[in-house]
């Protein structure tokens, strides 16, 4: 079996990392363990994996018990994904949202404050400005992620509401790929702790680019989540997250979600030990493509602007927190088509091979118009301070051909 520090490749640990086929009969791949509880051999058996399960060291039994607990295809998974992240131990989730609600519910207690980045994933903004606040928790929002003191007078308007228990950035942003500086967050971390003698923890939603372009816990994070329905998943078939840290945070995340029941089930788990295999060559072709179909639509008349990460100005601060924290520009950027909403739905229902459906991350090439679906909660204000007006289109560039993407946009934006 092959393990994180076995020193190869990521390439080569997310073909085998976690399965050892001896578990199962010589299957050169992992069964889908589709079963809700596991027999036990003998009654002090079953006492000893209690043990080992709510003692954690004070048995060395290994086994399962009951499918929420844990289960075969979980342990594969999360060995896997662990190795992919570079972190001691991961969590997987039903959903990413289910990480991140597990994130910030385990880890946060009344009266603590959260300092978060701004734009930041909708489902993630509604939990920490609509539903936390009940529990006596409040989020604090800063808008430049690569200006230390833009974070800072954010991080003392928090602080002064109470302790900072929890950094949570999303990097780069949605739809505007707005770069945050992870290892200059995670200074500020430290700065805080030494002020105030409790360091925040440092949590990077790391959806967009997934660990075989950025790796944030290189980079000074403590806990990495990852939308796996997106690139993790690959192919719009399943949903799921992931969190990945210190063995102790993620055994702390395990016994939450034990609990709130948000154990991912295993035949999503199976699904997508075996998506992860490709991952990186998913996420190559479709960066490739993306590259091909940025530089077309720049180059359009009909089109105003054009966020792709390749495109960040040289010689600025986004800029050089990208080159320093990721490997490539991924493969979802937006777009502002000259006009307005009328103009980009007579693009939109224009396209052929192009799929008009939210979500990202898949096989096939999805477009969107953020304001009046991914966003259309957002108030105009802030969703235009986001960057997200109703000219504005989001693209997930999928592995098709880039040659049918491109005729199939350029046709379109002839009927525009
Ligand atoms: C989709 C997404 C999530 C939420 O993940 P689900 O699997 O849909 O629950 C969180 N963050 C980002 C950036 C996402 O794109």
């Amino acid at each position: 079996m092959q393990t994180p520090d076995a020193g190869l490749s990521l390439e080569t640990i997310t073909v085998g990392a976690g399965y050892d086929p001896a578990s199962a009969g010589g299957a050169a791949k992992p069964p889908a363990y589709l079963t809700s509880t596991f027999v036990y051999p003998s009654a002090a058996a079953a006492k000893d994996l209690h043990a080992a399960f709510f003692d954690g060291a004070a048995t060395t039994a290994k086994g399962w018990i009951y499918g929420r607990l844990g289960h075969p295809n979980l342990d594969i998974v999360e060995a896997r994904l662990a190795a992919l992240d570079g972190a001691e131990d991961t969590a997987c989730f039903a959903s990413g949202m289910a990480a991140v609600s597990a994130a910030l519910l385990a880890l946060l207690g009344p009266g603590d404050t959260v300092l978060m980045s701004r734009p930041i994933y909708g489902g993630t903004d509604a939990l920490i400005g609509g539903e936390l606040p009940r529990f006596g928790i409040r989020g604090f929002g800063f808008a430049d992620g690569c200006d230390a003191d833009a974070i800072r007078r954010a991080a003392d308007e928090a602080q002064a509401a109470g302790p900072i228990g929890l950094i949570w950035i999303e990097t780069p942003a949605n739809p505007t790929a707005a770069v945050v500086d992870i290892a200059l967050v995670a200074r500020i971390a430290d700065e805080i702790g030494v002020a105030t003698g409790r360091r925040p923890l440092v949590a990077v939603d790391n959806t967009f680019l997934g660990p075989f372009v950025q790796r944030p816990l290189a980079h000074g994070a403590d806990l990495v989540m990852t939308s796996l329905t997106k690139y993790a998943g690959g192919h719009s078939d399943l949903l799921a997250g992931g969190l990945s840290g210190s063995a102790a945070l993620i055994a702390r995340l395990k016994a939450f979600r034990t609990l709130v029941g948000s154990t991912l089930d295993a035949h999503s788990a199976w699904l997508l030990t075996r998506s992860l295999e490709t991952m990186h060559l998913r996420t190559e072709r479709a960066a490739a493509n993306a590259a091909a179909i940025a530089g077309f639509l720049a180059d359009h008349p009909k089109v105003a602007s054009v966020t792709w990460l390749g495109f960040l100005g040289q010689g600025t601060p986004a800029r050089a927190a990208f080159e320093r924290q990721a490997s490539g520009a991924g493969s979802t950027f937006s777009f502002r088509i000259r006009g307005g909403e009328a103009e980009a739905f007579r693009l939109l229902d224009a396209l052929q091979v192009l799929k008009m459906a939210v979500s990202l991350g898949g096989t096939e090439t999805l477009i969107c118009h953020p304001a009046s679906t991914t966003h259309y909660a957002v108030p105009r204000a802030r969703r235009e301070a986001a960057g997200i007006d109703d000219a504005t289109l989001r693209v997930s560039v999928g592995i098709e051909a880039a040659a049918d993407l491109i005729a199939d946009l350029s046709r379109a934006l002839e009927a525009v």
